[in-house]
């Protein structure tokens, strides 16, 4: 059921365990088939390498398990995945992770401030959620405030959640904001002050700027960015 899902689930499984953003086996990864409403996702602490196709289990947006993991339960996160999926009804894909700079912030509980233009891409803001035990309900409901005003979601002392259309975006999403987060934090280190961040105005002319020279970008992301006022200090 659902193979050709269940198949780009496992290729950015494995592209997320070798670019370094998902490492010793963490984070975790969805798409929903909103038609059947049901749920594919990555199964629980599996070795990536090692992931087939009857590896990933297919599950109701009750959470009931409609198709079982041939060796593993379905991540043990999947409460969250379905809250996002609840929450934004314009979404396809869920993507967690603990990537490292990113999760700094989220453990600082600080947004990510857009200091370079790749933070179009993802949107530009960031939001983060109030602390939740890994796996919880309570977790689960955390995201629910932050994913109306963000794509990606710091959760606090864990790690980054990021929503969007097809998987292989939310991807490069969740890359965009591992960079963002890490040039963001060594700016800091830098020190002589917090670093300047590129004001609002800066992205609607280079929404303009992608649009009129057909620069592919993520069309959520672009919607997004209108409106966004930066928030002061750090
Ligand atoms: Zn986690």
């Amino acid at each position: 059921m659902l193979e050709d899902l269940k198949l780009r689930i496992i290729r950015s499984a494995v592209a997320a365990e070798q670019s370094g953003l998902c490492r010793q086996r963490s984070g975790n990864f969805s798409m929903i088939d909103r038609e059947r409403g049901l749920i594919v996702i990555s199964p629980s602490a599996l070795d990536r390498n090692t992931i087939e196709i009857d590896d990933i289990p297919v599950i109701s947006m009750n959470g009931d398990i409609v198709e079982k993991g041939k060796r593993a339960r379905a991540s043990t996160e999947y409460p969250m995945h379905i809250k996002a999926y609840e929450t934004r009804a314009d979404i396809s894909s869920v993507i967690h992770t603990h990537s490292e700079y990113a999760t700094v912030f989220a453990v600082k509980g600080k947004p990510i401030k857009p200091v370079v233009f790749e933070a179009f891409f993802y949107g530009v803001r960031t939001a983060v959620a109030k602390y939740g035990r890994p796996g919880t309900a309570r977790l689960a409901e955390s995201v629910v405030d932050p994913l109306r005003d963000a794509d990606v979601c710091l959760l606090k002392n864990h790690g980054v959640l990021v929503v969007g259309g097809a998987i292989e975006e939310t991807l490069l999403k969740a890359q965009y904001v591992e960079d963002v987060a890490k040039l963001y934090y060594l700016s800091i280190c830098l020190g002589n002050g917090a670093p300047d961040v590129i004001p609002a105005e800066e992205f609607e002319l280079y929404k303009e700027e992608t649009a009129r020279n057909n620069i592919p970008s993520n069309s959520r992301a672009a919607e997004q960015t209108a409106g966004y006022a930066c928030p002061d200090g750090y």
